[in-house]
């Protein structure tokens, strides 16, 4: 089978032919319950890829896998490096990040401090025990991407959801991933908040590539460049917002109405 995202589209990706991320024949097994079944996938700069999915459909395992933190099997390789089998603090080094379905950032700590230790998570140890002076050129640039410049010296645990998120976000981006996978980003978020949130994944495009799982079909049709559609752990479709969305068999896995928010 021949797959549609070894071309380039045009909206993502368009000019450019650079790959990021080739996942071939991923499969992740449970103790005989098989989560990834022979995945594949592939991103290009300037993707932003949509992966959605009914619940269990092994969306985050995908992630998982390619991260490090569950055992895999078959391909994944970042412009041809293979990634699979590596820790997961290799593979973020490599420059893949992600965040979780429930932010993970340090409450206590101000947006700052937050972003000044994944910041420093990626510098080698030497240059992390030589002091620090100022804000680095990367963390100021950070702050004004996720828009929280304004409240940088704010604890993050006084930080409405949505924001919490975008910090996350930002953490990825002073440690350099160029490939952000993304797991529900905007669950949770206000609809205002959905909006600044799809701009700066849009901005986030560019020069990286960033996958999101999400299940909202208006904030999908909106933002995706592409969409891969994955139900009992395989790949089921991928394409363009309206090829996903005319495929008979993704309507069938939504009931026969791809246009209504499945549940996450
Ligand atoms: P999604 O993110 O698409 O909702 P998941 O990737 O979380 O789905 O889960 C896919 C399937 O794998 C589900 O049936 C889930 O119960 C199962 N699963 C996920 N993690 C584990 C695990 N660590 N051990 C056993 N089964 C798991
Ligand atoms: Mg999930």
């Amino acid at each position: 089978m021949t797959d549609p995202h070894r071309t380039p589209k045009l909206g993502g990706n368009a000019g450019r032919v650079s790959q990021y991320l080739e996942i071939r024949g991923l499969t992740v097994d449970f103790g005989g319950f098989t989560a990834n079944r022979d995945v594949d996938l592939t991103l290009f700069q300037g993707d932003l890829r949509f992966l959605i999915g009914p619940n269990g459909a092994g969306k985050t395992t995908l992630i998982d896998a390619v991260t490090g933190l569950v055992p895999a099997t078959g391909s994944v390789t970042k412009s041809g490096i293979e990634l699979l089998g590596k820790k997961s603090h290799h593979i973020a080094r490599a420059g893949v990040g992600r965040t979780f379905q429930t932010p993970s950032v340090f409450e206590q700590l101000t947006v700052l401090q937050n972003l000044d230790i994944a910041c420093g998570a990626a510098r080698p140890l030497r240059s992390r025990l030589r002091a620090r002076h100022g804000v680095p050129a990367i963390v100021e640039q950070a702050l004004e991407t996720i828009g929280l410049t304004a409240v940088r010296d704010q604890l993050t645990g006084t930080l409405p959801h949505g924001r919490k998120k975008w910090l996350e976000i930002g953490m990825l981006l002073v440690q350099n991933a160029d490939v952000l996978l993304l797991d529900e980003p905007v669950a949770g978020m206000s609809h205002e908040e959905r909006e600044l949130t799809g701009e700066l994944l849009r901005n986030l495009g560019g020069e990286r590539t960033v996958l999101v799982v999400e299940h909202d079909m208006d904030f999908m049709r909106t933002y995706a460049t592409s969409v891969t559609v994955m139900a009992r752990g395989g790949v089921l479709a991928q394409g363009s917002v309206a090829e996903v969305q005319a495929d008979p068999r993704v309507q069938e896995v939504y009931l026969g109405t791809a246009a209504e928010v499945p549940q996450c």
